[in-house]
């Protein structure tokens, strides 16, 4: 049956938009038409009024780890860690190991009810448990369709437990891959080749992603250059860039999502570039991790945003990757961050193979809805302007994904305290299993 948004605000980041008193419809989880009046022309469509809220084309988050979820507050005994390595060392890859199927369920939980009452549409996830790797995907799968979040999921492939460990890796990425049916245009997920990075992946590792990648038609997930280590790890055993080396392996591509790259050199922006390769920038992860600026986002073609496990909140990652770069003395105005923001979408795009990111028709239902009630004029010069200074996640009224709200008038269609008390509990025993 076609349902109709009536009476709604069209706002649209990149190419900045806003209109007034819009009416939306919407058949089979895609914009069939948009107009004024179209409840009056359509006899026995289902009505649905808006009241002038903000219906924005979904926010995606373009790099994410739900598999951290449960760490927020964490109180386990963490020593000091005074680089990157040792908060990997220390933290991350004490706790990725202590996690379980029943902690993982309750992490992905979570972490896809948080994504969706911050207003995002869509997760790209990226996912690491070394002791519970056949069947984690899954787990994943069914959270993101319980809650009715959009994903892109992988594994961490790693060497850093043994070879054993890194071809269990690779075969959960090809293996769940291959589970998704490509022909339902209605999917909720799909599915990238996970690799964690270039430092913990060696010669090997990198081949059989290369073969991971032609069987599956899928594209890699990476971080690269996170911290100047794994430039200087790769200068030191391979005496070349990390992203020369992903390239020499084929891995470079229109689908690859090369996260972070703080510490890219001018050719390896060239590669990025060159490949139409997509470089995800996760700016309060870079803060929080003392990694350094990445002072180079201009030089990018393809550059998404993502939160890299700190939740996903994109009104919130736009406004710190803003006034980031203003710190840093750089030239971009909000204009330029609402661009980046709005370009996860084209990301799903090549994985979905349908359309996103515009309120058109044509594309795919995917809607951030806000009741903003505004204290000063909004309209398409200074809609970024609202986004830097005032829009955020307070405002998110509902989260529509192909069609369907999965988040009305601010609730769920079923009781959530249930999942949070049931992540508290699991969090304890993660923090005491670390
Ligand atoms: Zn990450």
């Amino acid at each position: 049956m076609i349902k109709i948004l009536s009476n709604a605000t069209l706002a649209q980041l990149y190419p900045a938009r806003v209109q007034t008193g819009m009416d939306i419809a919407l058949e089979h989880g895609r914009i069939v038409k948009i107009g004024k009046n179209l409840t009056i022309s359509s006899p026995g469509a289902a009505i649905i009024p808006m009241d002038g809220k903000l219906v924005l084309p979904g926010m995606v988050c373009a790099h994410n780890h739900f598999y951290s979820a449960l760490a927020r507050g964490i109180t386990a005994d963490i020593p000091p860690s005074p680089d990157f390595v040792s908060i990997l060392n220390n933290l991350w890859w004490r706790l990725d190991k202590a996690i379980d199927r029943e902690i993982l369920e309750a992490s992905a939980m979570v972490g896809a009810l948080e994504a969706v009452k911050a207003g995002t549409t869509a997760v790209i996830d990226h996912h690491a448990s070394p002791e519970f790797i056949e069947g984690s995907l899954n787990v994943l799968r069914n959270a993101f369709e319980k809650i009715g979040l959009r994903g892109i999921l992988c594994y961490e492939t790693t060497d850093r437990n043994g070879e054993a460990g890194m071809k269990e890796g690779i075969a959960e990425n090809i293996n769940f891959a291959k589970s998704i049916d490509r022909k339902n245009d209605r999917r909720l997920i799909e599915a990238a080749i996970g690799g964690h990075a270039p430092f913990t992946l060696n010669d090997k590792a990198l081949e059989m992603m290369k073969e991971a990648i032609d069987e599956t038609g899928r594209g890699i997930h990476i971080h690269v250059s996170e911290d100047a280590y794994d430039s200087a790890f790769s200068h030191h055993h391979y005496r070349e860039d990390p992203l020369e080396r992903l390239n020499r392996f084929g891995l470079l591509n229109g689908k690859a999502l090369i996260v972070h790259g703080v510490h890219l050199t001018e050719n390896e922006i060239n590669l990025l570039n060159e490949t139409g390769s997509y470089l995800i920038h996760n700016p309060r992860s870079n803060m929080n991790n003392s990694v350094g600026y990445m002072e180079k986002i201009r030089q990018v073609k393809n550059l998404a945003i993502g939160t890299d496990g700190i939740g996903s909140d994109m009104f919130e990652e736009f406004k710190f990757a803003c006034f980031k770069q203003r710190d840093a003395g750089g030239p971009l105005w909000p204009d330029s961050f609402a661009e980046f923001l709005q370009r996860g979408n084209r990301i799903l795009e090549h994985y979905f193979g349908e359309k996103f990111g515009a309120v058109k028709t044509g594309y795919r239902a995917d809607f951030t809805i806000l009741d903003y009630d505004s204290p000063t004029p909004l309209n398409a010069d200074n809609i970024a302007g609202h986004l830097a200074f005032g829009l955020s996640a307070r405002d998110v009224n509902a989260v529509m994904v192909n069609g369907k709200f999965i988040y009305k008038n601010r609730e769920f269609p079923f009781d959530t305290a249930e999942i949070y008390a049931q992540a508290r509990k699991a969090a304890a025993e993660l923090w005491t299993r670390m």
